[in-house]
Order: structure tokens, then C-alpha cells, then sequence
């Protein structure tokens, strides 16, 4: 998988989990499994960092489709974009492809294919 990838998708489980804090209710849920919800500001040390390691261009895509559409990143998972459902071009299943950044023609999410597949 391309490495500027991994790293994005690194960073929205972050975004994530740093959501799941801030939301009352989830929080609660979370604090009553034993999770130590004090490390918020060690997720969002993690996140600034991780966030350097990346091209500022895909930074940028990255938080403008996650506003919008809430998951920015989605895997593929038989030809199909996870986020809207719709079939991918047949190029992207190229190994060649699968190397690159690619983003849905149809919702514009970043795509990433799973492991193993
Ligand atoms: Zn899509």
C-alpha cells in the first residue's frame, strides 16, 4: 500500500477516536469498558505529528471530504467504494494502480485496497 496512504488512514482511525471522546455519551460508554479517556490530549499530539508526515495536498482533500461526508478514507472491497457503493473504474484494480492514491469517480472519497486483496 502506498505509504502516504497508510498514513492517512492512520490518521482518520485518530480522527475517530478523538471524536468518539468528545462525544458525551460515547465517552461514558467507552469510560465504563476501561478506557482511559484522560489520553485525549496524547491522541491529538499523536495526530499533529502524524498529520506533518503528510503531503499537505492530501492533508487538505483528506479534511475537506470528512467534513462533508464524514469517512474520508474507504476500502474496496469487491470493486465497490465502501462509502457510496459505487463500482470503481476497472483500471484501479491494476497492480500497478493499487500503488497509487486513488479517489472515487462518484463520491470522491480516497480509496484504499484492504490487505490481502
Ligand atoms: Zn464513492
Amino acid at each position: 500500500m502506498n505509504e502516504q496512504l497508510m498514513l492517512l488512514v492512520a490518521l482518520q482511525d485518530l480522527d475517530t477516536m478523538i471524536r468518539e471522546t468528545q462525544d458525551k455519551v460515547h465517552a461514558t460508554k467507552l469510560a465504563n469498558m476501561g478506557f482511559a479517556l484522560e489520553g485525549v490530549d496524547d491522541l491529538r499530539n499523536a495526530r499533529e505529528e502524524l498529520a506533518g508526515s503528510i503531503e499537505k495536498a492530501l492533508l487538505h482533500r483528506y479534511e475537506r471530504i470528512s467534513q462533508r461526508l464524514g469517512r474520508a478514507v474507504v476500502p474496496i472491497t469487491s470493486n465497490v467504494c465502501l462509502g457510496c457503493f459505487a463500482v470503481i473504474p476497472t483500471a484501479y484494480t491494476s497492480m500497478e494502480n493499487r500503488e497509487k492514491i486513488l479517489y472515487c469517480e462518484n463520491c470522491g472519497r480516497i480509496l484504499y485496497w484492504p490487505r490481502g486483496t
